[in-house]
């Protein structure tokens, strides 16, 4: 069936991102959160970041406000009745996200496929919670999603080769790079990778190796990314690299992903990074 209006659950950070995304790209968007002030914030971020284009001649005023017309809010989740596909963005809690999937599973058309932008759940578990297993998956999109390139189509225990190939051309039509991820599995490609990363810089930084700062300028002009594994964790939160240790370590069963001592001392201090002003940067000062 022919994409033309796409569902998003959620309005926070993700959700409105990935509202805009499909908006910028001509879709007719339904945005759905609990509340009218989570959609006002979630409009009011979208004007600000177009606005930006705007100034820098990347879009006209005109096409800003045709792109903020395509978008359609509301709190009742009923409206996703009109979608031709859902993407689910609300909080990371499994019990919320299986009520949503078993409430979508009612109310939209029995071919929709229902995705979640979950970063670690399961996709299977999710799914369980609807009579459509085969048309549910992950398409997982990175922060801020209108500019992030890379999606992740997760493939569920019961996802059909159909879902993956819509879920892959819808990308495509997003103007995303994207993966597939065969199998359901803890933090799919991206984080999978990332963590043990990080866990490596922090041991190099707890054995006195080198300071944050050299560990970081190494990776960057060593590695050529972008940013540092502490500059990236104390932008991100360090409580959510954190949380995803713990969580790898459970559900692999394996010491490798064990946190290390530093970043629990970081915890039990309250230093999460950004968000409380303090991180990695200043171990030891
Ligand atoms: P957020 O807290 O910014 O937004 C979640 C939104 O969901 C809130 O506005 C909340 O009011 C809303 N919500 C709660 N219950 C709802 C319901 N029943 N129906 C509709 N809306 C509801 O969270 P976020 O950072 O946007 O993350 C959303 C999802 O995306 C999570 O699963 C997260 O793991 C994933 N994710 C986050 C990032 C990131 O960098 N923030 C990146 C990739 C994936």
């Amino acid at each position: 069936m022919s994409i033309q209006t796409i569902g998003v659950v959620g309005a926070g950070s993700m959700g409105s991102g990935i509202a805009n995304l499909a908006a910028l790209n001509g879709f007719h968007v339904i945005l759905r959160d609990i509340e009218d002030r989570f959609l006002d914030g979630a409009l009011s971020r979208m004007e600000k970041f177009m606005s930006k284009s705007v100034e820098r001649g990347k879009m006209t005023e005109e096409q800003k406000q045709e792109t903020l017309a395509r978008i359609q809010t509301t709190t009742n989740l009923e409206e996703m009745k009109d979608a031709d596909i859902v993407i689910e963005a609300v909080l990371e809690d499994m019990a919320l996200k299986k009520e949503v999937f078993s409430l979508l599973d009612e109310i939209t058309r029995a071919d929709v496929i229902l995705a979640t932008n979950t970063s670690s759940m399961s996709i299977t578990e999710i799914a369980s919670a609807t009579k459509r297993p085969d048309r549910v998956a992950g398409m997982h999109f990175f922060n801020p999603a209108q500019l992030m390139k890379l999606v992740e189509v997760v493939r569920g225990f019961e996802t059909s080769a159909e879902t993956v190939e819509s879920l892959k051309a819808l990308s495509t039509r997003l103007k995303k790079e994207v993966v597939e991820v065969k199998k359901d599995s803890p933090g799919f490609i991206v984080n999978r990778v990332m963590i043990p990363q990080f866990i490596e810089a922090i041991r190099l930084l707890e054995e006195g190796v080198a300071t944050a700062e050299d560990i970081d300028k190494a990776v960057k002009f060593g590695l050529n990314y972008p940013m540092g594994p502490f500059e990236l964790q104390d932008f991100a939160g360090i409580d959510i690299g954190y949380y995803v240790m713990e969580y790898f370590q459970k559900e692999f069963n394996d010491s490798r992903f064990s946190p290390p001592l530093l970043i629990k001392q970081m915890m039990r201090a309250g230093r999460h990074g950004k968000k409380t002003g303090a991180g990695f940067y200043d171990y030891n000062k």
